[in-house]
């Protein structure tokens, strides 16, 4: 397979920071399309994956998939873009695309496994890692690609590709609606995106923080109300009340002090991936049939429904734009829960410093 090499910033090792390294890309086939990359959200999944924190990674590991960008090419075959469209890629490009979950749209659920868009194995190119958005351009299969709203600032429209999906999929799911009081649990990329989204479909939202300063704005963005978690006394007024929870924290924490506050036949729903195990007591779901879940990003269809309802919505991220030379100082940032809410790449950054 021909391919072609481009600029990238990653990493070699777990514990090694992340440098500008030269990788290969394909050229883009006849179902390809290729993408320059403006700019790319970073995740804290990013992190997680570049410091093997959910078991080994593949090296050298270059993350991001929270990418939006310009068609540059498109292979033969490709009728949904074309060469200037704005497009995003998430955290998929590839899936076996027969199994039941990616005939239902749940692509993310593949039977075989997605293909992510970092730290998988790359179907076209042997023994290499797929590799994300933390460099120049992307070749991506035109049906892993997304039409970004043209009302939408570009870069803050970034981690809709991810921290929008992952909190938009869940909440939909469970059908939150205008009479519902919803938790927001961890205010940082995912929680921020999920105040805003969970006020957009008309519930009423409850956030809750460990971070004094973001207590004083998380009425901005939207939340109805804001508990301090670190507060035993803010938290016990809400026993009982919540008929959903949206839990978004990247570290270990008490999730029975959570499960607490579900009404009856409430469910918490964790999108938060801490690298150690979340002990629950038993008590906490049986007393008042509880449901104690999990999600994962979406599914492309819905990736896309997500996109177009913020859009109409007028919702995007609140960034903090950083040069990619910038990458591992926000990483260390991003473990404080020091980010307000998402850094965003400017991957002008890498073309023009060597
Ligand atoms: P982030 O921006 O770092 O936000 C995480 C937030 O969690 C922090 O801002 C902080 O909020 C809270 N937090 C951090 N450490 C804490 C601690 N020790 N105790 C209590 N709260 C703490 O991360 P993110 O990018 O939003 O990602 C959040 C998690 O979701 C990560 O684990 C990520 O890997 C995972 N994720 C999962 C999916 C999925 O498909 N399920 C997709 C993307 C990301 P406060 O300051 O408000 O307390
Ligand atoms: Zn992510
Ligand atoms: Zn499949």
């Amino acid at each position: 397979m021909e391919t072609t090499n481009i600029k990238a910033f990653g990493t070699e090792a777990a514990n090694a920071p992340l440098n500008e390294m030269n990788i290969n890309r394909r050229k883009a086939t006849p179902h390809d399309v290729e993408i320059e990359i403006l700019f790319c959200g970073v995740c804290h999944s990013d992190l997680h994956t570049a410091r093997s924190e959910w078991g080994p990674s593949m090296y050298p590991c270059v993350p991001g998939h929270e990418i939006v960008g310009r068609v540059v090419n498109v292979g033969g075959h490709v009728s949904k873009f074309k060469v200037g469209d704005l497009v995003g890629v998430g955290c998929m490009v590839d899936s076996c695309r027969e199994c039941q979950y990616c005939q239902e749209g749940l692509e993310q659920y593949c039977e075989p496994g997605m293909t992510g868009t970092y730290n998988s194995p790359d179907k076209h190119l042997q023994d290499t890692p797929t590799f994300g958005g933390y460099s120049e351009s992307i070749v991506v299969d035109e049906n892993y690609v997304l039409r970004i709203p043209e009302n939408l600032d570009l870069a803050a429209t970034a981690p809709l590709l991810c921290a929008g999906i992952t909190t938009y999929s869940p909440l939909h799911h469970w059908k939150v609606s205008q009479g519902m009081k919803v938790g927001i649990v961890g205010i940082g990329g995912l929680g921020h995106m999920g105040i805003k989204i969970a006020k957009a479909m008309g519930a009423t939202v409850v956030a809750f923080t460990t971070s004094e300063s973001k207590f004083a704005e998380a009425k901005r963005l939207g939340a109805d109300e804001v508990v301090l978690s670190k507060d035993a006394g803010q938290m016990a007024a809400y026993r009982g009340k919540l008929h959903f929870i949206l839990d978004a924290v990247s570290a270990e924490h008490d999730i029975n002090a959570y499960l607490a506050l579900l009404r009856v036949d409430g469910s918490l729903a964790l999108v938060g991936a801490p690298e150690q195990p979340l002990p629950v007591a038993a008590f906490s779901i049986i007393m008042g049939r509880k449901s104690f879940a999990g999600s994962m990003i979406g599914g492309i269809a819905e990736t896309q429904e997500m996109l177009d309802f913020c859009g109409e919505h007028n919702i995007t991220a609140d960034i903090e734009m950083i040069d990619i030379q910038n990458i591992n100082e926000a990483y260390e940032r991003l473990l404080k829960g020091d980010v307000k809410y998402r850094f965003v790449i400017d991957m002008a950054s890498l073309k023009n410093k060597n």
